[in-house]
């Protein structure tokens, strides 16, 4: 379906054509009708050049988070809080976007990856919160 704007926006003319022309989505290579402005079959937008997403491993982001929060943690007790309160952030971050990642990229653990993230998340909590009251104690 398309909708044509005349001179008169009022008196804007919506139609629906058939068009015999194909146009192939960058994405996933559908064929959708002639002006289509995102594919039928992805929800791509059709006069996008698709670049693939590179390849991102969820269980490393969870682990390097899971890594931050112990990190954090021994740097609370050795270094400083302000130190260890950082990491945890960082931590905190990284935890946060791994959480969510499995659910862009197929075929990865799901189960694994959300809980080592949440691991990762929970000890960079602590580490941060040790590093904030070691800081003002
Ligand atoms: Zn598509």
């Amino acid at each position: 379906m398309f909708i044509i704007p005349t001179q008169f926006p009022a008196v804007t003319i919506i139609t629906i054509s058939v068009f015999p022309n194909l146009m192939k989505c960058p994405k996933c290579g559908f064929d959708n009708p002639e002006g289509t402005l995102f594919c039928e079959e992805c929800d791509w937008r059709t006069d996008q050049i698709y670049k693939p997403e590179k390849k991102r491993n969820p269980l490393a982001f969870a682990g390097v988070a899971c890594l931050l929060g112990i990190l954090s943690l021994a740097t609370c007790l050795t270094v400083s809080g302000a130190a260890g309160a950082g990491l945890g952030a960082i931590g905190m971050v990284l935890g946060g976007y791994s959480v969510n990642l499995p659910r862009y990229i197929a075929g990865s653990n799901k189960a694994l990856c959300m809980s080592l993230a949440g691991l990762g998340i929970a000890l960079s909590v602590i580490g941060f919160l040790f590093g904030l009251v070691e800081l003002v104690g």
